[in-house]
């Protein structure tokens, strides 16, 4: 039977330190100074955008060449989704043509496990609109362990369009069940208090609407965008830098030690000023670009079955 990634919730910590582990043996490979085993060598991988993206689908791409696979890309934009053709009816035609794994971006939230009951291949999910981003909560998780080491105990912030945002779930299951404390910060039109009750260890996890109150204490501090695309379609609100941007001023708050994280797109001025997302001493942003590439040949393989 096929293997599927399609979220963090529900992988007990031994699964998300296999696969990190795994990623973290592919680190040399995935910069370019080594050549890895071709683990996947004659074997077919369909990338499924249904969504714009820029990272994970060339790092998927990427990750699939240096494992000595070959990948097939479509796009939304282009495909017969145009005419008419359901997402469901395009993947069952796609899963026809043989290939051993689908990963899947599309707005559906739920989209790649509708997928995964139906199709004959891995499904990847590559973001499924607000609900989960399952490899790059892995990446962000390699991030923090290659920086501290562990998890256990470390504070940790997601600021800003929680309720929107697919990166905030996925890092939220698998950084609360790796032991880390997490504050979620936004506004409250974009942060719910039914975020509270999401993760699986609840007493992990803290809300806040305060972003100067909790900047003190942090060890990682990782900045989301507006999910334009989604419900904040609305705009950003003229005062968001002000109140939740992380600026020049709130930066030099934060205690020396702490990283500032980003999944990207970065806009910069709104939630991120421009010398904070290119301090090479706290950000992290190209390096997590990076680990992706890790992350995502562990999870081929993972789901692969090598
Ligand atoms: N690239 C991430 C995603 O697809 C984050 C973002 O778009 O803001 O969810």
């Amino acid at each position: 039977m096929a293997r599927h990634l399609l979220q963090l919730e529900g992988v007990d910590a031994e699964g998300l330190t296999a696969l990190l582990d795994r990623a973290r043996s592919h680190l040399p490979a995935a910069r370019g100074e080594a050549t890895p085993a071709r683990s996947m060598d004659g074997r077919l991988v369909a990338q499924l955008f249904f969504e714009d993206s820029t990272r994970t689908r060339l790092s998927f791409e990427a990750a699939t060449a240096r494992l000595g696979g070959r990948s097939m890309a479509l796009q939304g934009a282009g495909s017969s989704a145009s005419k008419g053709e359901t997402f469901l009816d395009t993947a069952l035609n796609v899963d026809a043509l043989g290939v051993d794994a689908m990963v899947v971006r599309t707005s559906i939230s739920g989209g790649a496990a509708l997928l995964a009951r139906n199709v004959r291949c891995a499904v990847i999910n590559a973001g499924d609109g607000r609900r989960e981003h399952p490899t790059q909560g892995l990446l962000d998780c390699l991030t923090i362990r290659e920086v501290f080491g562990r998890f256990d105990g470390l504070r940790v912030a997601i600021v800003g369009d929680i309720a929107n945002s697919r990166v905030a779930r996925s890092a939220l299951h698998a950084l609360t069940t790796l032991g880390a404390h997490v504050t979620l910060v936004g506004p409250p039109t974009l942060l719910p208090a039914s975020m509270a009750g999401v993760a699986h260890h609840r007493d992990r996890v803290a809300l806040s609407h305060d972003l100067d109150a909790t900047l003190g204490g942090l060890d990682v501090i990782m900045m989301l965008r507006v999910q334009l695309e989604r419900a904040a379609g609305g705009g950003v609100a003229s005062d968001y830098r002000e109140l939740f941007g992380l600026t020049h001023a709130r930066a030099a708050r934060l205690p020396g030690h702490c990283i500032v994280m980003h999944p990207g797109p970065v806009n910069r001025g709104v939630e991120v000023d421009d010398d904070v997302a290119d301090d090479v001493r706290r950000s992290q942003i190209l390096r997590q670009v990076t680990h992706g590439v890790a992350v995502r040949m562990a999870v081929l393989e993972h789901c692969l079955g090598r």
